[in-house]
């Protein structure tokens, strides 16, 4: 089939087109500054995505689209698997807006256009919490009273889903298993980053909790932060939206020294700056211990996964993180380590307590795989 993949943000709108049966990536690009239309931006996702059909046209020369794939933040607690949109999927989905106000209303919005422009079209909405729907109570509840889960949703939901669920797949099938019989920690390791203990391939926990804030070090977010800073914070005249832009976008990496890509900070650290070395630090610490966590958790990993952006790039984190889990027994092989590739790989030693490895996410063939298996049943 041949699928059209969109990733609708607040002001921008990603898509790919995929071919399910070859895997092959037939269009992709990005349609930025929405609503920006005095620099040269479409006035609102309508006009963007008549810009991608215009491109996809083109580049489709004369095939067709079978179904539209959207990538949905957050499904609440209803989604646990991707569904065929209709309106009051729609609607549904508009209603969890309050658990993702900058995303659930992108996606939206990037929905109606679809259905505006090809009203016939089959669409699926792929949800990023899904994938964590299996989590048990006592991973998904905050220590809070009932009254904040029952009457505002307040409990630990997971991100990167759709990620998770892929790479669970691939890292399986690299150890010759089924993916239900895999059981081991992926770090999906991007500018967000979580981490997720997999028990026979279903999630147990994970670290981003109630929003994509909680947990890691990342690129500009904070991550575990002890929450009465927050309240000292406001005491001191911060107001939400202050803490919001403090905590989601001045903090992580960003905060620590300046820059958000881990590329710099790496380089920084390496020509001897000392702040770039702490929040490597600081990152790969954090990490280290969320991994002494999780596998207390599943009862003993398999496999140690690392995956997107920094994951499946960064050999100088991937050797910081692994050279603090000495007490895992857990070693790496540095020539595997430091080799470049795009292919799931070992990078372990053979005496390492269990493998680790690098296994590339690819969230599009995903939504792509997901949407084909929707629309054909
Ligand atoms: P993602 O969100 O998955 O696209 O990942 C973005 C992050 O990956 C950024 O922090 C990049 O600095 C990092 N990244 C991408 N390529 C490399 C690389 N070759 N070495 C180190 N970090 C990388």
């Amino acid at each position: 089939m041949i699928i059209l993949v969109i990733n609708s943000g607040s002001s921008s709108l990603k898509y790919q087109v995929r071919d399910t049966e070859t895997g092959e990536r037939l269009a992709e690009g990005t349609v930025e500054r929405i609503g920006d239309s005095t620099h040269g931006g479409p006035i609102d996702h309508q006009e963007a995505l008549d810009r991608v059909t215009d491109d996809v046209e083109q580049a489709l020369q004369g095939k067709a689209i079978d179904a539209v794939g959207h990538r949905v933040v957050h499904g609440g607690e209803r989604f646990s698997e991707p569904v065929l949109v209709d309106n009051e999927i729609t609607r549904s989905i508009e209603r969890l807006s309050p658990l993702a106000p900058l995303h659930n209303p992108a996606n939206v919005q990037g929905i109606r256009a679809i259905t505006t422009r090809w009203p016939d079209m089959p669409q699926v909405a792929v949800f990023d919490t899904a994938f964590h729907r299996t989590l048990p109570e006592q991973a998904w509840r905050y220590a809070v009273p009932d009254e904040l889960y029952t009457r505002f949703g307040i409990r630990r939901y997971g991100f990167h889903g759709t990620s998770i669920g892929y790479v669970t797949h691939h890292a399986a099938s690299l150890l010759g298993l089924a993916p239900s019989e895999f059981t081991g920690i992926i770090a999906h390791l991007g500018n967000g980053a979580s981490i997720t203990a997999v028990q026979a391939g279903a999630s147990i926990d994970t670290s981003m909790g109630f929003t994509p804030l909680e947990g890691l070090v990342m690129g500009t977010r904070s991550g575990d932060i002890d929450p009465s800073i927050l309240l000292f914070l406001s005491r001191e005249g911060y107001s939400a939206e202050d803490l919001d832009q403090l905590l989601n976008r001045e903090s992580g990496l960003l905060g620590l020294t300046g820059q958000n890509d881990m590329r710099s900070v790496v380089e920084s650290a390496a020509g001897g700056d000392a702040r770039a070395e702490l929040a490597l630090d600081l990152a790969s610490y954090r990490l280290a211990k969320y991994i002494g966590g999780y596998h207390v958790a599943v009862g003993g990993a398999q496999a140690l996964v690392f995956t997107a952006g920094i994951g499946e790039n960064s050999w100088q984190f991937r050797e910081r993180v692994v050279g603090r889990l000495g007490a895992l027994n857990l070693h790496l092989d540095d020539a595997e380590n430091r080799k470049k590739s795009s292919a799931p790989r070992q990078i372990s030693t053979e005496d390492s307590a269990f493998p680790v490895l690098v296994v590339p996410t690819d969230e599009e063939a995903a939504i792509a795989e997901a949407t084909a298996v929707v629309v054909g049943r």
